[in-house]
């Protein structure tokens, strides 16, 4: 079905580059009144083409805003014509500028005005065009139906690649990660065929989209499973500034209260780690949140807080201010909260396996480097270490190979981050020595067989490619290749981690 329908709109491309000609501009084509459409040199481009990591600077040819799947589909059988890679945007957030192609010469899908909500009242089924954020997306279900998604704190986030590339937050121990959560998805594929995907319709390609999707088309809609928003969650914070070898029990506390079995499935939280406030201090600060009924919240995090006392926030809330107590700001995006959220920074992540603890040798490693380096350097920095796993989570419940997200059975995704001191440009150089320094602080002091991944949500453009494939996929890399080989054989959806 899949090759039919691949070979029916080939025909139809050789069509359109008849009747055009052999070499049609760009902007000979997509220059009409119906699509919002930016050149270069025109005003707009610049805002258009500016990349959320102010550290990255990357030309796309044009920046296109469709209104609907059949153009989407128009502009990707334009890219297909004229060997232009194409690529979609939808909250523009990836680390790596991936949103405009991670490279220059690409024409950029933006999908902001494919933003409708809806949610089907019998099923709880919503279907959610990519161009929305999380906080939008957060707001909508909760107001239309009193429901939830699993997905990250940071509510100006596109569900676009949140939902391409993993999608985690709290509320994910319980509910799993975005992109466990999809049922179906309406994709163009490269050659301009719109198909909808699900577990009986185009499989392996619904298999793909969920953990490496923009290799293989442009989802204009996902259908997702949805979840009573919790009635009253109990959101928590609670922060310590420790010397150096109190910070390494705290840390070595919090591993062993990750792989507790006594944390149920209804909490989620993260250990964050930066720059303490004297000298060779490292500020720790738990943070979560815990969905069950409150009065039990303080059972299961006493065990922790027996050992380590500290200044707390708790608040019991409504689902809504939950969200907006984790992002810290109001969840609803405007064009000022777009325009004042970029940042000039560079990011790594490992994932630690759920089957084995971090040895001490590690932990104290990583707190030394973070102790004395982090210290003196001018960057500013975070270390987050996020439960992933533990105690019945249901990330860990799903099999590596049931999705093209692989990495499901881990105790945390670690993600270490930089950026300029004042969110400006330029980005520090010493930046990258410090957060190579960090990873290896632990990598060099696990033995070989240590079993590391990384979160493609993550994504770090200056992994080699042997790492990148084996990290983000596993063994689940050499299938994804075999599709990309059947969906888009000329490489229309291409970029520098793609298939
Ligand atoms: C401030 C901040 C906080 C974050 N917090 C979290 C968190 O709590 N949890 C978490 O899991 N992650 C988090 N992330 C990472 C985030 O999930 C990824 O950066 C995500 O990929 C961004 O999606 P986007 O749509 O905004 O980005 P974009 O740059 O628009 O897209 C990212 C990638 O997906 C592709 N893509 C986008 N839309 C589509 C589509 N419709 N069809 C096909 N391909 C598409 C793009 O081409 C690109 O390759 C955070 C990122 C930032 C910047």
């Amino acid at each position: 079905m899949l090759r039919q329908l691949l070979a029916s709109s080939l025909l139809i491309l050789c069509t359109i580059k008849s009747v055009l000609g052999d070499s049609p501009s760009l902007q000979s084509i997509l220059g009409n009144d119906d699509l919002e459409v930016y050149f270069p040199g025109q005003p707009g481009y610049q805002n258009a083409s500016r990349a959320f990591n102010l550290r990255l600077n990357f030309k796309p040819v044009a920046v296109a805003y469709p209104n609907s799947t059949d153009q989407v589909a128009e502009l990707v059988k334009v890219g297909a014509l004229l060997n232009i890679p194409v690529t979609a945007r939808s909250g523009g957030h990836s680390y790596a500028g991936y949103g405009l192609g991670g490279a220059n010469g690409h024409l950029v899908v933006d999908l902001t005005q494919i933003n409708a909500i809806s949610v089907d009242n019998s099923t709880g089924v919503a279907t959610i065009g990519t161009g929305n954020r999380l906080g939008d997306i957060a707001i909508a279900l909760f107001n239309q139906a009193g429901r939830a998604l699993p997905h990250g704190t940071c509510p100006l986030i596109g569900i676009g690649g949140h939902a391409s590339f993993g999608g985690y937050g709290f509320t994910s121990r319980q509910w799993g990660l975005t992109l466990d959560n999809v049922v179906g998805a309406t994709v163009v594929l490269a050659n301009g065929t719109i198909v909808e995907a699900s577990a009986s319709q185009y499989p392996d390609l619904f298999w793909a989209l969920r953990g490496a999707g923009p290799s293989f088309g442009i989802v204009t809609q996902f259908q997702f499973t949805t979840y009573v928003a919790p009635a009253q969650p109990t959101f928590f914070s609670y922060y310590w500034s420790l010397p150096l070898d109190q910070a390494i029990t705290g840390i070595s506390l919090y591993q062993n209260f990750s792989f507790s079995s006594s944390i149920p499935k209804e909490i989620g939280f993260e250990m964050d780690l930066t720059k303490g406030s004297s000298e060779g201090e490292i500020l720790l600060n738990l943070v979560g949140s815990y969905y069950g009924s409150p009065d039990q919240y303080s059972a299961v995090v006493q065990p922790f807080l027996d050992a380590m006392t500290a200044p707390a926030q708790v608040n019991v809330t409504s689902w809504l201010d939950n969200l907006v107590l984790l992002a810290g700001s109001a969840i609803a995006s405007t064009p000022q909260s777009i325009a004042a959220e970029n940042n000039t920074f560079y990011a790594k992540s490992l994932t630690t396996p759920s089957d084995a603890p971090m040895s001490q040798e590690a932990i104290t490693a990583l707190a030394s480097w973070m102790s004395v380096e982090g210290w003196y350097t001018d960057t500013n920095w975070f270390v987050q270490l996020e439960l992933y796993g533990g105690n019945s989570s249901q990330i860990d419940t799903i099999p590596s190979n049931a999705t093209a997200y692989f990495n499901r059975h881990d105790l945390w995704t670690i993600q270490f981050y930089t950026s300029s001191a004042d969110a400006e440009p330029p980005f520090p150089r010493e930046g990258f020595a410090f957060l190579d320094g960090l990873v290896a602080s632990i990598t060099a002091n696990e033995p070989e067989s240590y079993n590391y991944g990384a979160y493609p949500n993550y994504v770090d453009p200056r992994l080699p490619p042997n790492e990148w494939h084996a990290l983000y996929f596993g063994s689940n890399f050499e299938r994804l290749q075999q599709i990309k080989t059947e969906v888009d054989p000329t490489g229309v959806f291409t970029f520098p981690q793609s298939m």
